[in-house]
């Protein structure tokens, strides 16, 4: 699109790559900011970069932290013997706004998908497999129920069966194809409750 300025042009173009906006919701944001005043515009461009550049991984868990481990991993409140494994932090934030979930998490940033070339090897996998040397008791996965979530659930349910550690999975209320992040909390709840052995 033809606009009368590059910077108006360039700023569409930015917002254009964030997922989920597409050409006219980008030039809607576009126009808002530039109608915004000055300070509230450097207060979210600096919001982006800072959030960008400090985030870190908790070395535990994985999740997003601003901190080497994150809250969940150094609480003595939850039980660090159960790991429930994720896809996404943003998945991790689905099941602890239930509130009733009590053990441990492992974020595995992303899951196993052939089809788009992602290996055992570019999730983190072993990661998971060398925190059950530690006192483990169940390991509770919870990937997404899409061809990549059960693959990367059959996968992880077979690395870990052998240390005789018990391996669940979540029950399949959860619809296939499923995002777990826009499932209910009442609908991820009774997948976790009726999660099965596997
Ligand atoms: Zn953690």
């Amino acid at each position: 699109m033809d606009y009368f300025s590059d910077h108006i042009s360039k700023l569409i173009g930015e917002l254009e790559k964030l997922p989920g906006i597409g050409p006219k919701s980008a030039s809607r944001l576009a126009f808002h900011i530039i109608d915004m005043p000055v300070e509230d515009v450097e207060a979210l461009a600096s919001s982006l970069t800072d959030a960008r550049k400090n985030i870190k991984l908790c070395k535990t868990c994985f999740t997003i932290t601003d901190e080497d481990e994150c809250r969940i991993c150094r609480s003595s409140h939850r039980d660090h013997s159960t790991i429930m494994v994720v896809e996404t932090t943003r998945d991790l934030a689905a099941y602890e706004k239930t509130g009733k979930y009590n053990g441990v998490y492992h974020v595995l940033h992303g899951a196993i998908s052939p089809m788009l070339g992602i290996g055992p090897g570019d999730i983190k996998l072993k990661e998971l497999v060398a925190r059950l040397k530690g006192d483990v008791k169940e390991v509770i996965i919870a990937t997404n129920s899409s061809l990549e979530g059960e693959t990367t659930a059959m996968y992880i349910s077979k690395l870990i069966k052998p240390a005789g550690i018990k391996v669940s999975r979540i029950a399949s209320g959860v619809p296939v194809g499923g995002d777990l992040e826009c499932i209910d909390e009442v609908t991820l709840l009774r997948a976790l409750e009726g999660r099965v052995e596997i």
